[in-house]
């Protein structure tokens, strides 16, 4: 690093505090540069595909990102292990993504890798015991738990998500929750490199909460979901039903992230709320409350998260001077720079 190019310290700072904090900069950029290059030799020596600056509006479901810096996609459950203990190991910022189905990316992007699970689709079918990948689509993993006879997920069937993040989100609908059929998780501890299985009842959820959304660091690999003897023809059945109730309430034809905000309580209804202040239809820049459904924010055309993230505020300061409830956002804003959550 003999010839590299020093920067300039300001004008009048004869050094003291300036030069060292500079000088932590250069450092900081260093390892910064040195962790990216060995993080993307592991990579290629394993032959795990990753592409660089790869937009990420193209992975979510809202349609909103900048560029992440690198972006990673094992195509099995060794290569997502691989790819976040080599993050780990050289120090490079990521996040695990599944359909990208919750999130809020910020418009300059990822600093850092995003490594993405939907190739991680593993199948496993005993008994009353479906045990699929972390990857796996939750309408796939649903409709192959029908076609085998079994029930339990019916719930689940049109909920846009990955098996990984609904595990995360505690994902529900209709009655149903994962915390009623979840049997077992496995998930790897970033931290200490352990592959662990954990019960469901020791999986702390809650409503949208998990054990791995309260300590961060924990990435779920596979799931397996205790379900019962059914007839096939009835649970399609009910699925289908259940589907239909989506496509007539839910603005399903326009980018979102599905509900915006958590229910402060289980009988209190976000969107009705939201309507009954007059707020439906309100913009902000490509950002607009629906007109179908009030508890989603739908991106109308060129939506950037700055838009989003000002008509969520709008909406907060609305239902609070109007009912004196604070709303909690459910959709995961992911900033472009550390926030001090990572491996997750
Ligand atoms: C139209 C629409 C309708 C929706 N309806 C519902 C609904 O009815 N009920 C509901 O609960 N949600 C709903 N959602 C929200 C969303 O689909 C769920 O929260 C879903 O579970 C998110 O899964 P995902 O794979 O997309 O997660 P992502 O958005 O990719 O990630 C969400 C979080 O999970 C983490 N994560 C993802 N995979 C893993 C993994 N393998 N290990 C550890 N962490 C991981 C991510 O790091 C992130 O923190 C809806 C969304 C849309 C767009």
């Amino acid at each position: 690093m003999n010839n590299r190019i020093l920067p300039v310290l300001p004008r009048g700072s004869s050094g003291g505090k300036t030069r060292l904090s500079w000088r932590k900069k250069v450092i900081e950029m260093e390892n910064h540069i040195i962790g990216y290059r060995e993080f993307e030799a592991a990579l290629e020596a394993a032959g795990i595909e990753y592409r660089k600056n790869e937009l990420l509006s193209g992975y979510a479901t809202f349609r909103i990102g900048g560029p992440a810096d690198i972006a990673v996609f094992p195509k099995n459950e060794a290569e997502l292990e691989e790819s976040c203990s080599a993050a780990g190991l050289y120090g490079v910022r990521f996040i695990a993504v599944g359909n990208g189905s919750d999130l809020l990316f910020d418009d300059a992007g990822f600093r850092g890798a995003v490594i993405f699970t939907s190739s991680v689709r593993s199948v496993a079918i005993e008994g009353n015991m479906l045990t699929v990948g972390c990857g796996m689509p939750l309408t796939v993993a649903a409709k192959l738990a029908a076609d085998a006879g079994l029930s339990g997920l019916e719930f689940s069937f049109g909920i846009p998500g990955s098996v990984g993040g609904a595990v995360f989100m505690n994902a529900g609908a209709y009655g149903g929750q994962i915390s009623d059929v979840l049997s077992s998780c496995r998930m790897l501890n970033t931290a200490t490199g352990e592959i662990i299985t954990v019960p469901g009842s020791e999986m702390r959820f809650g409503y949208r909460r998990s054990l791995p959304a309260e300590v961060g660091g924990l990435i779920v690999l596979s799931a397996s979901f205790e379900l019962k003897t059914g007839d096939s023809a009835e649970i399609t059945g009910k699925m289908r039903e259940l589907m239909g109730r989506r496509i007539s309430k839910q603005p399903l034809d326009m980018p979102s992230a599905g509900s915006v905000f958590r229910r402060p309580a289980p009988d209190i209804f976000v969107g009705k709320m939201i309507e009954d202040s007059g707020l439906k239809g309100s913009r902000v820049g490509g950002a607009e409350v629906s007109n179908k459904h009030a508890g989603f924010i739908v991106n109308a055309g060129g939506a950037k998260a700055e838009d989003v993230k000002k008509l969520v505020g709008i909406i907060k300061d609305r239902i609070y001077s109007d009912y004196g409830v604070r709303l909690e956002t459910e959709i995961e804003y992911v900033p472009e720079k550390d926030d001090g959550v990572t491996g997750r």
